[in-house]
């Protein structure tokens, strides 16, 4: 095959060279054949396929506990409960009189409910990936169709398929495959967040032209620029196995003139651990806990967070873990919790505004469990609540942290009260930045929204992608003013926002005066390093010229310069 580039989303930022291996599903079972079936025998076939597909998803399991994490193996028990769903044994049951043999009856009890999750937004389309892969587990069993064992690929396999559902990634192994590619699929799919977990190279979404590469080609797949790239240079190839080799520093790091810099992760589940401080993290600046709470059934109680808190600590005893409260809504539904139907959920009941209306009860749980961990555990516990708008939610977030303070000490239960902060993600807290600072140990911000919410460019919609930049000159300046207004209030600041994992403005952040920095743990390494040779005068004048540019494009003139 012919030198090629085919471009998806990048999900990870590290790229590998590796030889197609095509993963291909088996639920394409052509139209049934004419024949009368016997119904019983059918339903007979369907239950032992079912039972073995109970047994299969037992043991994959317990191996993903094991080798990735409790939180990533949780999938499994959804799963466990689609298998069992009374609609889906219904629709196969009605399948099978209607002289369907089982394999096409449950393809077609399992057709509407992949449709209606499919139609939804966010992270519950996502489902429909999960139904996906009951599904086809079930035909496979039925049709005794021959496994590719995923968890036994040749040494540099790059796997391309249509889609990866969690049951396939957990059966990766990061060290022997190099990388994947899918058709389908975005930055927030299963895939893409395992694929990041596991630091392993992969580009999701390619679309059908993926199709056209073939088993045995030889491919780059570059996860930092979201392209598959098919008979690659020689050139290209070392470059590509270059990107593996990252000069991991697990101290602290300095500007080269001596201005401490912490360099800290993003994570969101229990099982990433590990992984972030291989990558040299100091601490967590952002925990994630909404992934604590989805793919179950009902929220996690009081223990089982402190224990999650507990075990984030002790993974860094000499540094800072930032946890933030639950932020949910937006683009983070949980089925359990009955969330609104809201036409625009980005503007509707999300983060802190949940926390202090419909959730209480969990934000008061949450808070009980930060507070116990605050005490026990061995580093530095740090709570921030998500999209603040105003000085009243924060007033009222405050309150609730001394109330529960208060209830533990009457229960004379062991606790602390944390360092306290505000993610500042809107352009209100922008301007209310003063003022919140006034009232908090730290400010962090969260780039994502901030973005999104400035330009008015909702995150995850193609169309307005070029507006989704942080280095607008808009953006840049409700940043700048968000740095200083921390300052002058005797407050910490950060940023956890997908910008700060971006070496080539880490420059640019010193020099608006961060003193934290936050990111995906595959990135660490690299800003750790962009860090250790800045100069902090030179970083302030980049930053002052950056803020001058009146255009994106004079911004990122200046950047390039
Ligand atoms: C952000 O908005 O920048 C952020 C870090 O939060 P999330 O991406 O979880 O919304
Ligand atoms: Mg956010």
């Amino acid at each position: 095959m012919s030198r090629r580039t085919l471009t998806g989303t990048g999900a990870t930022p590290r790229a590998a060279v590796g030889t197609v291996v095509w993963y291909s599903r088996d639920s394409d079972l052509g139209d049934p054949d004419e024949t009368s079936v016997d119904p019983p025998t059918e339903l007979e076939r369907f239950e032992d396929a079912r039972e073995a597909a109970r047994a299969e998803l037992e043991a994959e399991r317990e191996r993903t506990a094991e080798r990735v994490g409790e939180q990533e193996a949780d999938v499994f028990d959804a799963h466990l409960q689609f298998l069992n769903d009374p609609q889906i044994e219904s629709g196969v049951s009605s399948g099978v009189e209607n002289d369907l043999p089982a394999e096409h009856a449950v393809k077609r009890a399992f057709a509407d409910p992949i449709e209606q999750f499919q139609d939804m937004d966010g992270r519950m389309a996502e489902r429909a990936d999960d139904l996906r892969d009951v599904r086809d587990r079930l035909i496979r069993l039925l049709t005794g169709s021959e496994r590719v064992d995923l968890g036994d690929l040749p040494d540099g396999a790059v796997v391309l398929a249509e889609r990866l559902t969690p049951s396939d990634t957990a059966q990766l192994d990061p060290g022997r495959v190099a990388g994947f590619a899918t058709v389908t699929g975005g930055r927030t799919s299963h895939a893409a967040i395992f694929a990041r977990s596991l630091a392993l190279p992969a580009v999701v979404g390619i679309g059908d032209e993926l199709h056209e590469v073939e088993e045995g080609a030889t491919v780059v797949v570059d996860g930092e620029t979201g392209e598959l790239c098919l008979d690659p240079s020689d050139e290209h190839r070392e470059e590509a196995m270059a990107t593996g080799e990252v000069d991991v520093r697990t101290d602290p790091v300095s500007t080269a003139d001596g201005r401490a810099i912490e360099v800290a992760a993003n994570v969101g589940q229990p099982a990433e651990l590990d992984g972030v401080r291989a990558q040299g993290a100091d601490g967590i600046g952002l925990y994630r806990t909404e992934f604590l709470f989805l793919d179950r059934q009902s929220p996690p109680d009081e223990d089982e967070q402190y224990d999650a808190y507990t075990t984030a600590l002790e993974t860094f005893p000499d540094g800072r873990v930032i946890v933030r409260t639950l932020d949910i809504g937006g683009d983070k539904p949980i089925p359990y919790l009955d969330l609104p139907d809201e036409e625009n959920p980005f503007l509707g009941e999300r983060g802190i505004r949940r926390s202090l209306d419909s959730d209480t009860e969990l934000f008061e749980t949450q808070l009980r469990a930060l507070l116990r961990a605050a005490a026990d555990g061995d580093g530095e516990l740090a709570v921030m609540f998500p999209l603040v708008t105003t000085v009243d939610e924060l007033d009222a977030a405050l309150e609730t942290v001394g109330a529960v303070a208060k209830q533990l000490d009457a229960e004379n239960v062991a606790h602390a009260v944390p360092e306290l902060g505000v993610m500042i993600e809107t352009p209100s807290a922008v301007f209310a930045a003063p003022e919140l600072a006034e009232r908090v140990d730290f400010l962090s911000v969260g780039t994502n929204d901030l973005t999104q919410y400035t330009m008015a460019a909702a995150r995850g919609n193609e169309n307005v992608e070029a507006l989704r930049d942080p280095t607008q000159p808009a953006v840049l300046r409700a940043i700048e003013r968000t740095v200083d207004a921390a300052h002058e209030n005797d407050a910490w600041v950060g940023m956890c926002g997908e910008m700060a994992g971006d070496p080539d403005l880490t420059e640019l952040l010193v020099g608006l005066g961060f003193d934290e920095l936050s990111m995906s743990a595959v990135t660490v390494p690299d800003v750790k390093a962009a860090v250790r040779s800045i100069h902090t005068d030179d970083a302030a004048a980049h930053a002052t010229r950056a803020l001058d540019a009146a255009t994106g494009e004079q911004v990122r003139t200046q950047l390039n310069e």
